[in-house]
């Protein structure tokens, strides 16, 4: 009988969707691990984890490093006996992997196959990739809503430098295969990621922010003048671009699940989203229900590189695993990040 997963390195722990996992897992009284080197993680977000870890019967360790420092990596898997890593350190900016690519290969492609030369010097078998929808590129109105076997053809060098460590990943199981070591892998392709911890233990803090919620609720709390909406002129309901909003701590629940259901020889692809397309529109109105604030709003022209309509078809996941989002009313997610943002004005001030 194999034994589930206890011991885990959560790399980009410090980051909005690690330090969910982080806080997820120790609820699980799982032993955590966990790397990042501030790039775009918080020192707050370690130390709001820790403070929890005291109180769960797991335990958290913090390390300040980079995926890419190989040696390191390989003495932590070891010197903690790691299970499984659940690797989410990457920049995710679309934008700005179309400004700087070199970056975005350097970190989240050659960072990652960094990782995982350590995770095979070290034997380490399991191993779940934060992957996402823009490996699936802008796919024709009649893949919507989109289904894992969807081609994947990015449009971004940031979805490019996540669809290699796919492939990266799908290849070294199949090397692992024929040397009959064991391998087991998935790789999470999530939509837009909205919400925070209900419990306010950790939250979202982007800098700088370029995502819509956090924005509409930014010109609720006075901190900026107006939500600009990129474009009204899409062949949506509304004309605005339709996304799939799943919540954090939904996502981080996925995880959770997924790592559980590993086993050897498994390779598994998943979307995680609600299966749903919400516009950009329905979330300015959803904030400014939640908020009880007016948020200006002006229209713009359209964003560089934003398709009409992404969202998911999400029952691979669902059919396979018995796994589905809980938090289907966008509004939940408004309303645990509202509360992040009231009790946080000044976010982790750092
Ligand atoms: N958006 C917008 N104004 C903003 C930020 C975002 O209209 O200030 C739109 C954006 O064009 C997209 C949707 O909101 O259609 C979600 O954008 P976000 O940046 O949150 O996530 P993305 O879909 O780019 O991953």
């Amino acid at each position: 009988m194999t034994t589930l997963p206890t011991r885990i390195l959560v790399t980009g722990s410090a980051g909005y969707i690690g330090s969910h996992a982080v806080i997820r897992l120790l609820e699980d009284d799982c032993h955590v691990v966990g790397l990042d080197d501030f790039t775009r993680g918080n020192p707050g977000a370690v130390e709001a984890a820790a403070k929890f870890a005291e109180e769960s019967e797991g335990s958290y360790t913090f390390v300040e490093g980079s995926i890419g420092d190989q040696s390191l990596v390989e003495s932590l898997l070891r010197d903690h006996q790691i299970d499984l890593v659940m690797h989410f350190a990457a920049l995710a900016y679309v934008g700005e992997s179309v400004h700087d690519p070199l970056r975005y290969y350097d970190t989240n492609t050659g960072g990652a196959i960094s990782l995982l030369r350590a995770v095979d010097a070290a034997g380490v078998n399991r191993f779940v990739f934060s992957s996402t929808c823009a490996t699936y590129g802008e796919p024709s109105a009649d893949r919507i809503p989109i289904r894992e076997d969807c081609p994947q053809d990015p449009i971004n060098p940031y979805g490019r430098s996540k669809l290699f460590i796919e492939h990266a990943l799908r290849d070294y199981k199949a090397a692992c295969k024929a040397q009959d070591r064991p391998f087991a892998y998935a790789a999470l392709r999530y939509f837009n990621v909205a919400g925070s911890d209900p419990k306010v233990r950790v939250g979202e803090d982007h800098r700088p922010e370029t995502h819509l919620v956090p924005i509409c609720l930014e010109v609720a709390a006075g901190k900026r003048k107006e939500l600009v909406v990129h474009g009204d002129d899409y062949p949506t309901p509304d004309g605005t671009c339709l996304r799939d909003y799943v919540h954090v701590v939904d996502l981080a629940d996925a995880h959770v699940h997924v790592m559980r259901a590993l086993v050897d020889g498994d390779e598994r692809h998943y979307n995680i989203g609600i299966g749903q397309g919400t516009s950009v529109l329905q979330i300015l109105e959803a904030c400014r229900e939640v908020t009880g604030h007016e948020i200006p709003a002006r229209m713009g022209p359209r964003r560089e590189g934003d398709p009409s309509e992404l969202y998911a078809n999400a029952s691979r996941i669902k059919d396979e695993l018995g796994w589905t989002a809980s938090r289907t009313d966008v509004r939940t997610a408004v309303e645990d990040a509202w509360r992040w943002m009231q009790s946080n004005p000044d976010g982790y001030a750092r």
